[in-house]
């Protein structure tokens, strides 16, 4: 067993390390605080097919596996996690296209996909389905070669600047369940925005809420078969975007307390040089390294094929808590500079928070965890 990365690996990190550091980390504290849309730095990925970095070479993306995807997801994050979470759920509508659509649909969509002239948003959460999905409310109800499409959805990011939602909608009845909710590429102009709120983080990416009524879909719009899309999403493997988003935000906490313990001086001393500042630098970094190692070996499993749903709740939970505490472990020793947004500290720590509930809540993944290590030993 190895824990190195390939060559092709370090060279794609790097490449996406060094567009953060010069790209995004310049100007994410004023796009966080004027809450503007980070549209060049989107420009600049689609350029580089970043915005298609799991999309097959075929259909004009990079054809990398989700090894790669967590790399390049944790880079952005580490710049400004709502880059990351943009591009983290534009792939997974671009996944669900590639695994479940037909060969038409592949070729409609993924090539522009790859460059970003048309992005994708998931529209699967409404007020009333959040952890449990299979409680949503919207309807498509088939009409001759169409589908009728009614209801709302809730939070779904990057909708002011997308093109098409992924909509999830009930076509079968609930006895029916969990095969009765089918998945729909509806274009956002169908939409009716309801509500944008405020929110604690993520501000220069919105998630908002948004409403379908008697809206109209051809049938070559519904991706992969009816009443499986909910099913299929099971084995999905863009998911791991979200610990991947929480490792780069922790990473960014620990870098920055490093760079600040270690200049800072108090006591006649840099402040790294007491030692319960220095264990608890050190312990960030055990964080890092535990929740990059989990998120990778979740990434790795789903490239080789293999079922990744218990090394995928065990990175989710661990990955984004990792980022609150490093998040909230970096304010702490940046002081009462921390608290103030001079620093990104403060920002990572509200775009953080984010991360242990979107993704489906922590507390999900640890029945979905539980679950399977009882399978295992009992099984
Ligand atoms: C900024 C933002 C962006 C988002 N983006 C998207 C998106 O693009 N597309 C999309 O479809 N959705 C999106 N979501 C929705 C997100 O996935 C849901 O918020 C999440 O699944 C939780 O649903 P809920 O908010 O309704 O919480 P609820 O389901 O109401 O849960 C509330 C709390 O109850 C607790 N809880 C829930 N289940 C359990 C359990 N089994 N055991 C113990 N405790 C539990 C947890 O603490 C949880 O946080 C986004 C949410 C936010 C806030």
């Amino acid at each position: 067993m190895r824990f190195d990365l390939t060559e092709d690996q370090r060279a794609l990190r790097d490449e996406v390390r060094v567009f953060t550091k010069e790209e995004i980390e310049p100007k994410a504290r004023d796009l966080d605080r004027e809450e503007e849309y980070p549209s060049t730095i989107f420009d600049e990925l689609g350029e580089r097919r970043l915005t298609g970095v799991t999309i097959p070479e075929e259909y004009g993306g990079r054809g990398e596996g989700f090894v790669e995807f967590a790399l390049v997801i944790e880079e952005l994050s580490a710049g400004l996690m709502s880059v990351a979470s943009t591009i983290g759920l534009h792939l997974g509508v671009a996944e669900v296209v590639e695994r479940f659509g037909t060969e038409v649909q592949r070729e409609d969509f993924l090539p522009e996909m790859a460059s970003f002239n048309t992005v994708g948003a998931l529209g699967l959460s409404e007020a009333n389905a959040g952890s449990n999905k299979l409680e949503m409310e919207t309807t498509a109800e088939r009409d001759g070669d169409e589908w009728v499409l009614n209801g709302h959805k809730q939070w779904v990011t990057n909708f002011l600047d997308t093109d098409y939602v992924l909509t999830y909608a009930k076509t079968g009845p609930d006895e029916d369940a969990p095969h009765n909710i089918s998945a729909f590429l509806v274009p956002t102009d169908d939409f009716e925005v309801e509500t944008v709120w405020e929110t604690l983080g993520a501000n220069s990416v919105k998630s908002p809420r948004v409403s379908l009524s008697d809206v109209r879909v051809p049938d070559d719009r519904l991706i992969g078969e009816e009443g499986e899309g909910y099913v299929q999403r099971g084995g999905l493997h863009t998911g791991v975007n979200v610990p991947a988003r929480g490792v780069g935000i922790a990473r960014a906490a620990l870098e920055d307390t490093v760079a600040y313990t270690s200049s800072r001086e108090q006591y006649g001393q840099h402040i790294s040089d007491l030692q319960g500042v220095s264990w608890e630098v050190g312990k960030m970094a055990e964080r890092v390294d535990t929740a990059r190692l989990l998120t990778l070996r979740a990434a790795d499993r789903a490239d080789r094929g293999h079922d990744a749903t218990r090394e995928f709740s065990m990175a989710k939970i661990n990955a984004t808590q990792a980022a609150v505490d490093n998040a909230n472990k970096a304010m702490q020793l940046h002081g009462g500079i921390g608290y103030t947004t001079e620093h990104d500290v403060e920002r990572y720590l509200r775009d953080a928070k984010l991360l242990t509930i979107a993704g489906g809540p922590n507390e999900g993944h640890k029945n979905t965890l539980s679950e399977a290590v009882f399978e295992q030993y009992e099984g």
